[in-house]
């Protein structure tokens, strides 16, 4: 069984319109579908399934959900059959709940946060195309985002309490969905406390992450860009639009990363991400940032978190 990359994630958002504008006129991800219920689908141009982002009105901003794809539609009950060895129940999705995609598995992460693996959804094509297709499309828009790359998630840490639920959703996601770890940060005394995760599915740095928070929550979601010349275009595109920008143009310690992190109109953080940093062959060595260097392993020139990192997240 494999699975393979971030299928989709569904995101609560207060204004549909402005959210719409967000998404599409500044990260440049093309709107593809809406629903009877007003749900609104949106893929990257360089993404071939019919769409990775899922806006859902809301009154509070968040994440519904996170979904995983897999290679084979056999692949959904060997990984139930482990996740529910591993004590966590799971509840099965029929074909077609989830739009346009086959049938499908939902469980909570040890932090929470509900995910999903399915295995089967409509392909609608890069719009490049595949017979001799060119580089980029000419009419893209905003930041001109290829992919959706990858989600964050905030997973409470409280070790005086014996709570460390990274670490928990590190285990959980190596033991039972073949996710495998690159990165962490561990703090301590001893330096035993796993405080951050980034757990990888193929060969690139990171496929989901976990950062520790007082409560389970929406860290970021991610969409890549092809380089650093990209990311400082993103800034000044995100400028141009009044967008709430949190970090200019960095990069992280943890995976080599060129980032921006910035805000959605319902004040849900997006990233911005460029250089896949390394191949995270498997058999890859874990790489560990000390305590001490924290704020180096985030925001690497600065060697300083803001505190809106830690405090502000949906
Ligand atoms: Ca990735
Ligand atoms: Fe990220």
């Amino acid at each position: 069984m494999s699975l393979m990359r971030i299928g989709h994630v569904n995101i609560r958002v207060l204004d549909m319109a402005a959210s719409i504008n967000h998404y599409c006129n500044v990260i440049g991800l093309e709107k593809i579908d809406t629903d009877e219920a007003g749900n609104v689908y949106l893929k990257g141009w360089d993404e071939w399934d019919k769409y990775s982002v899922i806006l859902s009105e809301a009154d509070s901003a968040g994440m519904n959900y996170v979904a995983y794809k897999t290679e084979n539609d056999a692949d959904i009950d060997a990984y139930s059959a482990a996740i529910k060895a591993y004590g966590i129940d799971v509840e099965d999705v029929p074909a077609g709940e989830m739009a346009d995609c086959g049938r499908a598995i939902r469980f909570a992460l040890p932090s929470g946060q509900t995910m999903c693996v399915f295995a089967e959804k409509v392909a609608v094509g890069k719009t490049v195309g595949t017979l001799n297709p060119a580089p980029w499309p000419q009419d893209v828009k905003g930041a001109g985002a290829h992919w959706l790359d990858h989600v964050l998630l905030v997973a409470p840490l409280d070790p005086p309490n014996g709570v460390n639920k990274v670490a928990e959703n590190c285990d959980f996601l190596s033991a039972c969905l073949d996710f495998r770890l690159t990165e962490q940060v561990t703090v301590g005394p001893d330096a035993d406390i796993q405080a951050c995760a980034f757990l990888t599915l193929g060969s690139t740095p990171h496929d989901i992450a976990f950062v520790p928070g007082p409560t389970a929550g929406f860290h970021h979601c991610a969409f890549y860009l092809d380089g650093w010349g990209d990311v400082l275009k993103a800034a000044d595109i995100m400028r141009m639009n009044n967008v709430k920008i949190d970090i200019t143009p960095n990069r992280h310690g943890i995976t080599r990363g060129e980032t921006i992190y910035f805000f959605d109109p319902s004040g849900n953080r997006n990233e911005t991400f460029a250089g896949l940093g390394y191949l995270a062959q498997p058999d890859m060595p874990v790489i560990t940032w000390s305590e001490d260097q924290l704020g180096t392993a985030i925001f690497y020139h600065s060697g300083e978190l803001n505190e809106a990192f830690t405090q502000v997240y949906t």
